[in-house]
């Protein structure tokens, strides 16, 4: 596969945008090579700028779950557009999205937009916060909760209690207040809180775990933190930027029939422009400017443009329940044959699914939780990547994001995918 164009593109960004990409997950750092730069997208086809094709895995990191340009979406828009691209006022077309999310997720009884996951996610814990009077947070060691500076903390090594910064420019004074526990591992948690007595405002996490390759909650364990989040009273805050409207139309909420008390939603949620959300009870989200004194604004949130493009792509979802059931047979389909293709290359590997997110661990431990995802062979993963990019499949490009599955997938290109990788796995193993 030639990647001129994108090797010339690459080399021309990285002299005016830090690295060449505006988001670190494009540049490949985990896989290594040229990322791919790509101009034009259909369905679950993207072509590159050399004209390439692939099928895509990646849906621009979940949004995409009916396929690229999405005929309603870009209708959506475009209809939009002419009548002005944003009034920085109140428009109908928010309360029209506040209301189908209600529908479609019953527990979110108030919403407000904003432009991110990260957005949604940094308000939510501010708003818990301010809701409680408590100033700590508990997270989980693997789980991504966007860019604000109470997520970048990672758990101390040892007998170290206290947070560590995970990056130069966060304080340790903001360290102090992030707690880090184990991912499927409650005892973890009940002991930060019996060591934080009274000091907790929020646990938040990612229902299925998606940002450390795809790990599902064991049983009992979303339960388990609804019951101490109760206990404590503490703001149960499940992060369903990747599987809200994703895992059912109300997300992981439904899917495993456990509740939280403040949501945070991105990617589905905008149809592919910057969209993000959080919303919960009426009683917590009350407490939300200018309703309540905890502050959170935006210039551009519930833009004419985002929301168009997220309703006309949520409105599909919710008119359309079998797409649910016909994603997830495509990647029942697909795991089941990667699986016989694993075995039959007797590979060492754990693979996880859950609705339409998926990912292979190439190790022999059952991964459940940071530590042993990162038992996985990360050089077989890199050759893994490369032999299916040159066949025309676009993974991520990390071993430790999920992949994403779009309705817009038939069955000719997740067999294609499934040859691509027989091959790329006896290349893989050499
Ligand atoms: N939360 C989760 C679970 C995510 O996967 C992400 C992004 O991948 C975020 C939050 C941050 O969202 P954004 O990249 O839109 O800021």
């Amino acid at each position: 596969m030639l990647l001129n164009k994108s090797e010339f593109l690459f080399n021309r960004a990285q002299q005016f945008i830090p690295g060449g990409v505006n988001s670190p997950a494009r540049a490949f750092k985990s896989v290594g090579g040229i990322p791919v730069f790509f101009n034009k997208a259909k369905g679950s086809i993207i072509t590159d700028e050399d004209g390439n094709e692939y099928i895509d895995y990646v849906g621009s990191w979940g949004p995409m779950i009916l396929g690229h340009a999405y005929p309603p979406v870009v209708k959506a828009v475009q209809d939009a557009s002419f009548n002005s691209t944003s009034f920085g006022a109140p428009t109908e077309i928010e309360i029209n999205m506040a209301e189908l999310v209600q529908r479609m997720v019953p527990n979110v009884e108030k919403v407000r937009m904003v432009n991110s996951g990260t957005e949604a996610c940094m308000s939510a814990i501010r708003v818990a916060r301010g809701y409680t009077g408590k100033e700590k947070i508990i997270k989980f060691e693997g789980n991504y909760h966007g860019h604000g500076d109470a997520f970048l903390i990672k758990a101390g090594s040892g007998a170290l209690t206290l947070g560590q910064p995970s990056s130069p420019g966060v304080t340790k004074g903001t360290a102090k207040d992030t707690l880090n526990a184990d991912y499927n591992n409650l005892e973890s948690v009940e002991k930060l809180l019996k060591e934080n007595k009274g000091d907790v405002a929020a646990i938040i996490l990612e229902p299925v775990a998606g940002n450390m390759g795809c790990i599902p909650p064991e049983p009992g364990f979303l339960e388990g933190l609804r019951e101490l989040c109760n206990r404590h009273e503490a703001v149960l805050i499940f992060d369903e930027v990747m599987t809200g409207f994703r895992l059912a139309r109300g997300g992981a909420q439904e899917r495993f029939d456990v509740w939280a008390d403040l949501v945070t939603f991105g990617k589905i949620i905008g149809g592919g422009l910057p969209v993000g959300a959080f919303g919960g009870k009426k009683d917590i989200m009350d407490v939300v400017a200018p309703m309540g004194p905890v502050y959170q604004a935006g210039t551009l949130s519930g833009n004419p443009l985002a929301m168009s493009a997220g309703l006309a792509q949520l409105s599909a979802l919710e008119n359309h329940p079998e797409y649910y059931v016909e994603l997830e047979e495509k990647t029942e389909y697909l795991e089941k044959r990667m699986r016989l293709l694993l075995n039959e290359h007797e590979i060492d590997y754990d693979m996880h699914r859950v609705g339409s997110m998926t990912s292979i661990f190439f190790t022999s431990e059952t991964v459940t939780n940071f530590s042993t995802a990162n038992t996985t062979n990360q050089e077989l993963f890199r050759i893994f990547f490369h032999e299916m990019l040159n066949r025309g499949v676009y993974l991520p490009p990390s071993p430790f994001e999920s992949w994403f599955l779009a309705n817009s997938l038939t069955y000719e290109m997740l067999d294609a995918t499934l040859t691509a990788a027989d091959e790329a796995l006896e290349v893989a193993k050499a």
